[in-house]
């Protein structure tokens, strides 16, 4: 089986980007799964410390683990970690790979925890890959009511983003381009406007490949220009949390007597699992 480098190389080539699906439960893992296999395609399953803490780090990997005799394209991030620590843990539980987050600290900070996170890593397995990110692209995925108002100082310079890089020494890059995390109502400016010409800029400048986070609520017309101009990763969140809801919502009210969590909660995966495919289909222009 190829390696996940060696699928974003693939994908870089062939101009797609690989989607990268966060779950915190054993219904998104079944979401993501049938996705994939559905559509034939590899899959990034992402977990963020919440969401780890929830479904468990070793367990997670377990489950995971599972798929390894069918020879399934999937592999395991650690999404957004903000220690070392963290960073160790689930490097010795197995993940293929795991995202520095130092982006609210000090240029100087951010550079020191990613460089510290990169030599633990490679240390124990240079086949990890690890992604640190530079710039304003907000915390988590929720719906937001206000964003920082000023977006171009939030974006990531691209000098900025040469220097880290090659300080660093990190596999993958997420600058903030214009993207959010979450899904952002009453904007005062325009975030949902992606700055593609500086995606251009700094993949090139960079010389590795890049991930856009904060996926939710971008047009596909602007992800596949994203992808067109050196995106190689997208990760959705936002829009998977809001089809589990909504999904499980239905399922309840359709048949409220029903108390069997695994005829109920069918209607939240299912509902996330179209998300998946509809994400797929898109950037991989099927
Ligand atoms: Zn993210």
């Amino acid at each position: 089986m190829k390696t996940l480098r060696e699928y974003i190389t693939e994908a870089e080539e062939k101009r797609v980007a690989l989607g990268h699906f966060n779950i915190s439960n054993v219904e998104g893992f079944w979401a993501v799964v049938n996705a994939s296999k559905r559509l034939n395609l590899p899959v990034i399953i992402g977990v963020s410390e919440g969401e780890r803490d929830f479904i468990g780090v070793k367990q997670v990997k377990a489950l995971i683990d599972t798929l390894k005799s069918e020879n399934l394209p999937i592999f395991l991030n650690a999404d957004h970690t903000y220690s070392v620590n963290r960073v160790k843990e689930v490097v010795d539980a197995g993940f293929d790979a795991v995202i520095i987050d130092g982006a609210d600290k000090s240029f100087e900070e951010n550079l020191r925890m990613t460089k510290d996170s990169v030599d633990y890593v490679k240390s124990r397995n240079p086949e990890v890959l690890v992604e640190a990110e530079l710039g304003f692209i907000g915390k988590s995925s929720k719906v937001w009511n206000e964003v920082p108002e000023d977006a171009d100082a939030t974006m990531t310079k691209p000098e900025k983003a040469k220097e880290f890089v090659k300080e660093t020494r990190v596999d993958l890059f997420a600058p903030a381009i214009g993207n959010i995390h979450g899904m952002a109502k009453n904007l005062k400016v325009n975030y949902e406007k992606l700055d593609i010409e500086r995606i251009k800029v700094i993949r090139e400048i960079t010389g590795v490949p890049l991930v856009l986070h904060g996926g939710s609520g971008i047009t596909d017309e602007e992800f596949k220009q994203a992808i067109a101009a050196g995106i190689s990763i997208i990760h959705i969140n936002t829009e998977l949390r809001l089809a589990y809801k909504q999904g499980l919502q239905k399922s309840l009210s359709d048949d409220p007597d029903e108390i069997a969590p695994y005829k109920y909660l069918r209607g939240a995966r299912d509902a996330m699992q179209a998300v998946v495919e509809k994400r797929l289909a898109l950037f991989n222009n099927l």
